[in-house]
């Protein structure tokens, strides 16, 4: 241990070899570590760094898959020890929890069933629960339950924010906004940062690409998806629902892609919490590592649909099953080999399963690596509007078989954002499936979708970004970057390549 702020660890490299990676897998490289355990440390560090104009990398649990926490030189600000949870409150305005942005979701969840005694809970599910609340935030995360409830920006009333040179700043929903493009806003410390938000206009469907700008925007929501570029997260006043009385899962299995769509598209008529899908190579994988769930699979079935509903009593809750019956039954599905969870115990089988899929894909490309390093997963987190979901499905696997490369296909079929996981077992395939994607990627664009609808873009993702906006997009959110971080020290390789302007 050694600097002017105690607590600062160099030799990352051999005392904290896991801190250079996040679930990407992409390894980095960084000069020191620290582990603040309050926002004043957190201000100290920062302060400290940009006198010395060394640039930052902020982490949570590092279970991003873009390698956003991966750092790129410089310190890393790893915040897993601010982590205390500060004030329930539940009003007649509804509930609300305020916490450090340390916290894990699951701790928060617990937190919230513990001070609410149930009646209340907090919907974003981005399936890996160690993820912190900070991390969220971020990156605007998303998940399974997001077809019902929407992103994590939806939740966020307040947010605490570290500037890069220390400064803070207090932002809450509704309070300070933009007029027209032009922004300002004043730290506690009395810096002015003013100026004026991108003219881009984003998709009309959930996305985690780029800073989320309107005209007339909330500022707080400048932040939410803005991947630590802007400034470090210290606490966030998160808004909460009542719990439903009455939860149920449904795995569902079937004989082929088409019809999952088709069951996806009459279930979508109906109020569903979540509708997920698993191709067969997705169960495939499951099938070969047998501990990787406790379920067993059908073994002739080729796609899989998880539906969940929430509702108000028994009786809602027959119905909605009732509706999943008659709707599988008008398109000729048989539901003989479903699972229905009714308690807690049953759904988190199916959560494990859900969980499993991209585990065991991350497992696979950890073990390729050995052999191929220059390899990573290569996920795609495109989502397209609701008519293209078909074509997007044929093109997938028929750009998959044309390549004869491994994958699995499995995600958020509700909101029409399928992830394509390529396991290239070389670099040349991981050549090919990266120009496939891109390819893709092209496509969701130029159909009006997005190509990071929850993952965000990181430093693995830059090069869609700029197909999705173009340079003109590209180079004002460079410059609303540089009114919150002059130096540009903050999370340098995200969201634009480190060294493309004059911070290089
Ligand atoms: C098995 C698995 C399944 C997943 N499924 C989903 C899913 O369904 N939906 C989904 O949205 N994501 C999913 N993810 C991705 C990941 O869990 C989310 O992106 C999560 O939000 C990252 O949180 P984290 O704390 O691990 O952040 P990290 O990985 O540590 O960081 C992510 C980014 O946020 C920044 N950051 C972290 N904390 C702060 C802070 N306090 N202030 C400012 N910037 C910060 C980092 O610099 C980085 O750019 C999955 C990951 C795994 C491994």
């Amino acid at each position: 241990m050694e600097s002017g702020v105690s607590d600062i660890y160099r030799n990352v490299p051999i005392e904290f070899p896991d801190y250079l990676r996040d679930e990407s897998r992409q390894i980095g490289y960084a000069d020191s570590i620290s582990f603040p355990s309050t926002e004043q440390q957190v201000s100290e560090h920062l302060k400290e760094m940009s006198a010395a104009r060394r640039p930052v990398t902020t982490q949570g649990a590092r279970t991003g898959i873009t390698g956003g926490a991966v750092p790129y030189g410089g310190h890393i600000l790893n915040l897993a020890r601010l982590k205390n949870i500060l004030t329930f409150n539940d009003s007649d305005d509804g509930a609300s929890i305020t916490v450090q942005a340390g916290l894990s979701l699951a701790e928060l969840r617990e937190a919230v069933r513990e001070a609410s005694r149930g009646r209340f809970f907090f919907p974003p599910d981005p399936t890996e629960t160690s993820a912190s609340l900070g991390g969220m935030i971020a990156c605007n995360a998303s998940g399974a339950r997001t077809f019902l409830y929407g992103a994590t920006r939806r939740y966020v009333a307040r947010l605490r924010v570290i500037l890069s040179d220390g400064a803070i700043l207090q932002l809450a929903r509704n309070e300070q906004k933009c007029r027209g493009q032009s922004f300002q806003l004043e730290s506690e410390c009395g810096r002015v940062v003013a100026g004026v938000i991108p003219g881009y206009r984003m998709p009309g469907i959930k996305s985690a690409a780029g800073y989320y700008v309107k005209p007339e925007m909330d500022l707080i929501d400048l932040f939410v998806g803005s991947e630590g570029t802007l400034g470090v997260i210290t606490e966030a006043e998160l808004r909460l629902k009542p719990s439903p009385r009455v939860l149920v899962g449904a795995l569902v299995f079937l004989d082929s892609s088409q019809d999952a769509i088709r069951l996806v598209q009459a279930l979508k008529r109906q109020p569903a919490a979540a509708l997920e899908y698993f191709d067969s190579h997705a169960l495939d994988l499951l099938r070969t590592e047998h501990h990787a769930t406790a379920l067993t699979l059908p073994g002739a079935r080729r796609a899989a649909l998880y539906i969940e509903y929430h509702a108000g009593s028994d009786e809602e809750s027959e119905n909605q099953l009732g509706q999943l019956a008659d709707s599988a039954a008008e398109i000729g599905c048989s539901l003989e080999d479903a699972v229905v969870a009714t308690d807690e115990g049953q759904m988190q089988r199916l959560k494990d399963f859900r969980h499993a899929v991209p585990e065991a894909v991350n497992r696979l490309v950890a073990e390729r690596k050995k052999t191929a390093p220059g390899i990573t997963k290569l996920g795609t987190d495109l989502a397209v509007p609701d008519q293209f979901l078909p074509g997007f499905m044929v093109l997938y696997q028929e750009g998959l078989a044309r390549l004869g490369l491994e994958h699995v296909i499995f995600g958020h079929i509700g909101d029409n954002h399928l992830h394509v996981n390529i396991i290239p077992r070389n670099q040349e395939e991981y050549e090919r499936g990266r120009g496939l994607y891109l390819e893709w990627a092209r496509e969701a664009v130029r159909v009006g979708g997005t190509v990071a609808a929850e993952h965000g873009i990181g430093k693995l993702k830059r090069d869609l970004l700029l197909q999705m906006y173009g340079r003109e997009a590209i180079d004002q959110m460079q410059s609303l970057k540089k009114c919150f971080d002059p130096d540009g020290l903050l999370n340098r390789g995200n969201l634009f390549p480190p060294g493309s302007d004059s911070y290089a």
